[in-house]
C-alpha cells in the first residue's frame, strides 16, 4: 500500500481472528462482573470503554463491534511520540477525563503496551474515581523492560521491539490507514531520534 513498508508483521486475516477472540473474551467478563452487580450486559449506564486516541481508534471501532454489551465510549488522549520520533518521551495527558466513571466498569484501550507510562498514567488517573472494575486491553505488547509496572488484562499480539505502524499506529501522523501492522524501511523513519 506505501512503498516505505520494509514488510508486514501481523495481516489483516491475523488482526481481524484475534480482535473477535479479545471481544469474546471481554464481553464475556464484563457480562460476568454485571451479572454479579446484579445488572443484565443491556442495562444503561455501567460500562464505558476509553479508547486513548489517536492510536486506538482503528482497533476501537472493530472492538466495539464485537461486544453486545451497552456501552458508552469516552476518548482520551494521552500524547508520547511528538512528531517525527520512534522514543516514548513519557505520557501526557491532552484532556480531561469526565468525572463519570465512578462505579462504572471501565476499560481502557490502547494500540499498543510499550514503557507502560501511557497505561501507568491512565490507570492511575481513573483509579481515582473508584470505578467497579478497571480493565485494560491492548491490541499489541512490545517485548521490552516496561519502565512502568503495568500489564495489559486483555492483549492481541505480543511483538519483537521494533517500531511498527497501521491499523492506527502513526509514524509522523501517517500510516494509520494501512490495514497490516508493518515496519517501516529505515529510510522511512528519518526524524531526529
Ligand atoms: P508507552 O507509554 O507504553 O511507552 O507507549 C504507548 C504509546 O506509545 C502507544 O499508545 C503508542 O501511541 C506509542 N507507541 C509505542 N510503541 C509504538 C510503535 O511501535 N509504533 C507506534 N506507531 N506507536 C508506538
Ligand atoms: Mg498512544
Amino acid at each position: 500500500m506505501f512503498p516505505e513498508i520494509d514488510r508486514v508483521l501481523i495481516t489483516r486475516e491475523e488482526i481481524a481472528a484475534r480482535v473477535r477472540d479479545l471481544g469474546e473474551r471481554l464481553s464475556a467478563d464484563l457480562s460476568r462482573d454485571l451479572e454479579a452487580d446484579g445488572h443484565h450486559p443491556h442495562d444503561e449506564d455501567r460500562v464505558v470503554l476509553v479508547p486513548i486516541m489517536t492510536g486506538a481508534l482503528v482497533f476501537v471501532a472493530d472492538l466495539i463491534r464485537t461486544l453486545p454489551v451497552k456501552l458508552r465510549l469516552e476518548v482520551l488522549g494521552v500524547s508520547s511520540y511528538p512528531g517525527q520520533t520512534v522514543r516514548s518521551k513519557g505520557a501526557r495527558l491532552k484532556n480531561e477525563l469526565p468525572s463519570v466513571l465512578s462505579g462504572k466498569h471501565v476499560v481502557v484501550i490502547d494500540d499498543i503496551l510499550d514503557s507502560g507510562r501511557t497505561l501507568a498514567l491512565v490507570q492511575g488517573i481513573i483509579g481515582e474515581q473508584r470505578p467497579a472494575s478497571l480493565r485494560t486491553c491492548v491490541l499489541l505488547s512490545k517485548d521490552v523492560e516496561r519502565a512502568a509496572v503495568v500489564s495489559a488484562d486483555y492483549q492481541g499480539f505480543e511483538i519483537p521491539d521494533e517500531f511498527v505502524v497501521g491499523y492506527g499506529l502513526d509514524y509522523d501522523g501517517y500510516y494509520r490507514n494501512l490495514p497490516e501492522i508493518a515496519v517501516l524501511k529505515p529510510a522511512a523513519l528519518d526524524g531526529p531520534f
